[in-house]
């Protein structure tokens, strides 16, 4: 007889154990919905599978997530006919932290207090570990379809994990069963009523049907469809289906700051449901700088490696389901298809499109969603240049004039100074200093508004040599300033225009003390209250770009 062997989790998962465990978080609600997404894409894995190996189905073709109750054990159980996990996939999906927007997670939630760690918990999904959140014990029992061997997982949540061999008159024919042994303060979720309420809020939009065994040997009754969302017509969807669709999709438990539905009809069928999250995913800034968009293909979901959306736009979180794409078509071939190219471009232009009408029309939950990714879609002015001009008048900043708003590049423009030919920024990788630089006092004399850039993105398009409406950016850290056909604001402070006497003897003394250190030394328009500064050469990168660029060892 093989015995069990146990296991201690990955330091990390320890971790996030303990601080579930100890948080403060209180609703603990969302563990259903953690597990039910998990069954979810386990029909979904297998539903893909069986395109090309019908016989995985075998008898039971009809995959369906079932959660069954037995109030008097205090025993809640989540099963799905769905792929099942092996042996392995079993330890390395329940021992470790696969997902990269997890560690990240992780990360922040450490050196969190308990206040906000509990916040975190409830804004962004944290998976199976939610389970013990209201389990003191959680055993998974899982065969992985085709396979003869079942095995049992199980956890106090305390440090380690078992894992055994089932014998297979215990086991499913196939697939996970998830059984928790609730804590006397969660008994509650082995009760119908609770269970029902839950499921149709948090679950209702899930695309595989799921049926509850309300008591042991009843007939299972079902909660939900499994309908897609995204097949309805916009009319009968509530604002709440979308909500809670963009939860469940998304693993973010925030509200969607803006939601993208749309048919693309005539050369090319799809759907899209796409949705701009109301908070900051935490994989946003991880190095694979992966999308998240799932694609479907009528209605199976194929793959979510698809990037259907350019990287600049890897925030946006959802669906499109295409009705054109070949279902036996691997994942691998779909990546170059054609017609994924087409439909890339299409979601994309909706996406953006979306993106300049919100702007125009609801500036304030425009300038939310630029708060949270802007720094994100800035990327695009120097990777997609088809779009630049779009992407340019997406664009908000903070300037000089912005004050706790934002102003867009048509604001700026249509603030030109008389004779201001360029639309100067200074570029620093902290907001509060950028804003006092003595660099800016010539230009806040003269009443130009400057760009004050913080975002390390700012530095790569600023160099890329764009302009708007004519009008080149200029860094104001970098060469002459040209100010001298600006008038100042305060007419009696016009400085000569040739350098007095003094100031030119001064300049060649430093320039004699400075000698090879420096290229230049000029009396300069940009100074009113400082003595001197620091001016890159007008050719070649700004200061700051100098300085993520020896950063970065280039
Ligand atoms: P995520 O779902 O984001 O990957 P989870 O913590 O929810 O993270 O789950 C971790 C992994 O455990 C899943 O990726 C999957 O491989 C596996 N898993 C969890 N539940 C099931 C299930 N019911 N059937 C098959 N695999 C599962
Ligand atoms: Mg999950």
């Amino acid at each position: 007889i093989e015995t069990s062997e146990s296991r201690p989790f990955e330091a990390d998962v320890s971790r996030l154990l303990h601080m579930m465990v100890h948080s403060v978080y209180s609703d603990r609600d969302v563990f259903l919905r953690e597990l039910i997404s998990n069954a979810a894409d386990a029909c979904e894995k297998l539903r893909y599978e069986a395109i090309a190996a019908p016989e995985l189905l075998g008898g039971d073709p009809r995959l369906t997530i079932t959660i069954s109750a037995d109030p008097e054990a205090g025993t809640l159980t989540i099963a799905d006919n769905g792929i099942g996990m092996s042996h392995d996939e079993l330890i390395e999906a329940l021992g470790t932290i696969a997902r990269s927007g997890t560690r990240s997670f992780m990360d922040r939630i450490v050196g969190a207090e308990g206040k906000e760690g509990a916040q975190l918990i409830g804004q962004f999904g944290v998976g199976f570990y939610s389970a013990f959140m209201v389990a003191s014990n959680v055993e998974v029992i899982s065969r992985r379809v085709g396979s003869a061997e079942a095995w049992l997982w199980s956890s106090d949540g305390k440090g380690a994990f078992s894992v055994a061999p089932l014998s297979l008159d215990e086991a499913p024919a196939r697939g996970t069963r998830v059984m928790l042994h609730l804590m006397d303060d969660a008994k509650s979720y082995a009760e119908r009523w609770t269970l029902e309420r839950i499921v149709k809020e948090q679950s209702g939009h899930v695309p595989v049907p799921i049926t509850l065994v309300e008591k042991p040997g009843e007939e299972a009754k079902p909660l939900s469809d499994g309908a897609a969302l995204w097949t309805k017509s916009k009319s009968d969807i509530a604002a709440q289906d979308y909500t809670d669709f963009y939860r469940s999709v998304a693993g973010q438990y925030d509200e969607p700051a803006a939601t993208i539905h749309f048919r693309a009809e005539g050369r090319h069928e799809y759907t899209g449901l796409i949705f701009v999250p109301g908070a900051r995913p935490f994989d946003v800034f991880d190095a694979d700088r992966k999308g998240r968009i799932k694609l479907y293909v009528k209605r199976v979901f194929i793959t979510d490696d698809a990037e259907l959306l350019p990287r600049y736009l890897r925030f946006a979180r959802g669906i499109v389901d295409s009705a054109d794409l070949p279902l036996n078509v691997s994942r691998e071939m779909i990546q170059d298809s054609p017609l994924l190219g087409a439909i890339r471009k299409g979601v994309t232009s909706r996406v953006i499109s979306e993106l300049v009408r919100l702007a125009e029309q609801d500036a304030e939950a425009f300038g939310k969603i630029w708060e949270n990714f802007g720094a994100v879609i800035k990327e695009g002015l120097y990777e997609d240049f088809e779009r630049r001009e779009q992407l340019l008048g997406l664009a908000r900043f903070k300037t000089t004039a912005s004050g706790e708003g934002w102003r867009s590049l048509k604001d700026y423009v249509g603030a030109l100074k008389e004779n201001q030919t360029a639309i100067y920024y200074i570029a620093g990788d902290d907001a509060a200093r950028i804003a006092t630089s003595p660099h800016l006092e010539g230009f806040r004399a003269r009443g130009i508004e400057v760009l004050l850039l913080a975002d390390p993105v700012d530095s790569f398009w600023t160099s890329s040599g764009l302009d708007y409406e004519g009008k080149p950016f200029k860094s104001i850290t970098q060469g002459a300033a040209d100010l001298g056909l600006i008038p100042l604001l305060d007419a009696g402070a016009q400085p000569p225009a040739e350098a007095s006497v003094e100031v030119q003897a001064l300049v060649a003394a430093m320039k004699d003390v400075l000698g090879e250190e420096i290229a230049d030394v000029r009396a300069s328009d940009r100074l009113t209250d400082s003595a001197v500064c620091l001016v890159a050469a007008e050719s070649g990168p700004d200061r700051q770009f100098a300085r993520l660029l020896a950063a970065s060892g280039r």
